[in-house]
């Protein structure tokens, strides 16, 4: 019988495992992925600390950014998800959440299902493979499944499914106008993602605010126009002052955070306009409490939208995205750091450092 190696986590601060499973043949509406490429996103980093629930009870296979190859398809996949023909060896990215269609949330049109990790669980539990970090993945109903072009390599299609798509579903949602400045909270992957995206949707200035050097200066190569260094205006008034005097005095049109700190928002509000959009898409922790003024929304009119999750259109615009401008942004410098499945521990460890030194370092798994 075919067998496959899946990391499983036992909770935060216990050493991730590396099992061997049975690869089962897929029920009618599964396909099982030969996975290429994993990586470690933000998320992924929160659950390995405890600040956030693993998705799944128990002993789970973690990771959720993956890019991978049709190794068995069920009898009911004779397509993708947009009805072009889907074959064995065919690269595929999808979806890792899945939409349950039967909740007052997904009734109601909204992306973010309560129930969309439902169908994640326990490792031991078959098919086994339900997360990224593994030989496998089994997608199963409610994930959109789409054909990867040839040129695009798996660095860049691996961080599709959930940075990418992200990011470009907020600024979606939030709305970037020909002509708006987008201030960018955070110039981490999602941030820099977001300043070329902001930049194709018509922005006519993107300034990304972060603390590290290096960062800010890919931020630029990402699209960025203007750059605060946390650790050269260090006062929220001088970085507020920055965006009015690039707007004649205004404030910009959009914000969006992607810092993931809850101190962040209430700057962001106060570099909007008059009507300015903000969009939180960054703070994700649980709890995790932060103090905003309640008259800097009201008494502006600003809009204010938070956004986790996105539609199934998304995916294949991201594709789309990333083919059309591969050569004008350095995608392939989001991800620097090679592991295989043995070595996750050490992957882990060293995206943690990397991340506390404000590396943009995307660590990715090659099974
Ligand atoms: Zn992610
Ligand atoms: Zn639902």
């Amino acid at each position: 019988m075919l067998t496959g190696r899946a990391v499983v986590s036992l909770g935060p601060g216990v050493p991730l495992e590396v099992r061997e499973y049975p690869v089962l043949p897929p029920e009618p509406d599964q396909v099982v992925v030969r996975i290429a490429m994993a990586s470690i996103c933000g998320s992924d980093l929160h659950m390995w600390r405890g600040e956030m629930p693993s998705l799944g009870a128990g002993a789970v296979v973690p990771g959720h950014e993956m890019v991978g190859r049709v190794h068995a398809l069920g009898a009911n996949w004779q397509t993708d998800s947009l009805g072009r023909p889907l074959r064995e060896g065919d690269r595929i990215t999808y979806s890792f959440f899945n939409p349950c269609g039967k909740c007052w949330a997904c009734l109601s049109g909204t992306a973010r299902c309560p129930n969309r990790y439902s169908r994640r669980a326990p490792a031991d539990e078959p098919p086994h493979f339900h997360g990224a970090y593994a030989d496998y993945h089994v997608v199963k109903p409610g994930q959109w499944v789409f054909k990867v072009p040839d040129s695009l390599p798996d660095e860049l299609v691996a961080p599709v499914n959930c940075a990418l798509a992200q990011v470009l579903y907020a600024l979606h949602r939030i709305g970037v106008w020909v002509g708006d400045t987008v201030v960018i909270q955070g110039a981490g992957g999602l941030g820099l993602y977001a300043c070329a995206i902001a930049r194709v949707m018509g922005a006519s200035q993107v300034i990304a605010v972060d603390r590290i050097p290096d960062r800010l200066a890919l931020a630029r190569a990402f699209g960025a126009d203007a750059t605060i260094n946390l650790d050269q205006l260090r006062t929220r008034a001088e970085r507020v002052q920055f965006v009015k005097e690039r707007t004649e005095g205004r404030g910009a049109d959009v914000a969006l955070e992607v810092a993931g700190v809850p101190a962040v928002v209430q700057e962001g509000l106060e570099m909007l306009r008059f009507g300015g959009r903000y969009c939180l898409v960054g703070n994700i922790v649980p709890g995790a409490e932060g103090a905003i003024v309640p008259h800097d929304i009201v008494r502006t009119s600003r809009e204010v939208l938070g956004v986790v999750g996105y539609e199934a259109w998304v995916i294949p615009r991201a594709l789309d995205f990333l083919l059309r401008t591969r050569e004008t942004y350095p995608f392939h410098r989001l991800v620097s750091h090679r592991y295989s499945l043995e070595e996750v521990n050490r992957a882990f460890q060293e995206a943690e450092w990397a991340q506390g030194q404000g590396r943009v370092t995307r660590a990715v798994l090659v099974p």
